[in-house]
């Protein structure tokens, strides 16, 4: 019999894919990585339980104890799924921008679900992280994973994603492209590529105008689960060689155009990076691999990215005019 024990041995080892329609006529090859093939559908799984792994390890968290933490859906999912099985539950925290079927998904997999406003500074009471900090003090057994400062974020790519690239591409990988949320993806995927490569693979990141990644202050934008309004200690800020701002109207434009064009149907961060990455191959030569990582997928996003009526209210849908022209090329 070929069987798993669990859905948590199918976290990691993810497929790339090559984007043959949207980057049709640049001169480098662009690879996805499809992070929507992990168990839980996200990128999130890898560092769910890698941190779960080290907190039984340092006795954070202990049998019975309940997971608090402040996440926009995909972080929770990779712990309700670690939780599960490991006899642990879970209360997530997150902010009223993250649409509704997503937490719906946090529900179904048996979590609890606090939601705080989007429009506060992190060190109002009502703010998500701080609905958090609160949690854990009242919560017996309580641990707080905090993705955004946890070391075992970054070292979960580190360990998995970077090792995974370099060998789907036979060290032939040139430029790694990401979205940055809390970081821990392209800090810990592009130390190893890095290293791996002493040097050559340049790392690029995608950030939403408005976050600090970019310059911004943090001024709200719609795509989820990248940008930030602080600096986490997640990021490395060394791995970069270069970020790219990246519009709401751009990134949906192109998250749409994966769905149909590629069959990919991704969500809006995976627009985002694939904007940077197609900018990045188009300045890049014949004998280029750009890789771009795809976070999560779609099917959390039908009622706003895949809906017109969503996309006309905020002005992203017209594709006719200067601006989607532009967004037609990209
Ligand atoms: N896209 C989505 C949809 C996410 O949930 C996240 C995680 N916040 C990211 C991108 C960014 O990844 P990271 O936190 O590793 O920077």
């Amino acid at each position: 019999m070929r069987y798993y024990e669990n859905v948590v041995e199918l976290i990691g080892d993810t497929p790339l894919v090559r984007l043959r329609s949207v980057a049709a006529g640049l001169p480098a090859t662009v690879l996805a990585k499809v992070e929507y093939f992990n168990p839980g559908g996200s990128v999130k799984d890898r560092i769910a339980v890698r941190m779960v792994d080290a907190a039984e390890r340092d006795g954070l968290l202990r049998p019975g104890g309940t997971i608090v933490e402040p996440t926009s859906g995909n972080t929770g999912v990779g712990l309700a799924l670690v939780a599960q099985l490991r006899g642990y539950k879970c209360v997530f925290v997150c902010p009223d921008k993250v649409s509704e079927d997503k937490q719906n998904v946090l529900r179904a997999y048996g979590a609890e679900v606090v939601v705080c406003p989007t429009a506060v500074a992190p060190e109002d009471p009502r703010s998500y992280y701080s609905v958090s900090d609160r949690l854990v003090r009242e919560i017996d057994g309580a641990w707080k994973p905090d993705q955004y400062s946890n070391p075992n974020n970054p070292l979960s790519h580190y360990e998995t994603t970077g090792p995974e690239l370099w060998k789907q591409t036979e060290g032939r990988i040139t430029h790694f492209v990401a979205g940055i949320g809390t970081g821990g993806t392209i800090s810990g995927t592009g130390r190893y590529l890095k290293e791996a490569s002493e040097g050559r693979v340049r790392v690029i990141g995608a950030d939403p105008e408005g976050s600090v990644y970019s310059g911004g202050t943090g001024r709200p934008y719609l795509v989820e689960g990248v940008g930030e309004d602080f600096w986490p200690t997640a990021y490395d800020r060394t791995v970069a060689d270069e970020i790219i701002e990246v519009s709401d109207k751009d990134s949906f434009a192109v998250t749409r155009r994966l769905a149909r064009e590629e069959g990919l149907l991704v969500g809006g961060s995976c627009g985002m990076a694939v904007v940077a990455a197609l900018d990045v191959a188009r300045r890049a030569g014949p004998d280029d691999v750009v890789v771009v990582l795809l976070p999560d997928g779609g099917r959390g996003y039908l009622s706003k990215i895949f809906n017109d009526d969503w996309m006309a209210r905020y002005g992203f849908l017209d594709t006719s005019g200067p601006s989607g022209a532009t967004v037609g090329e990209v």
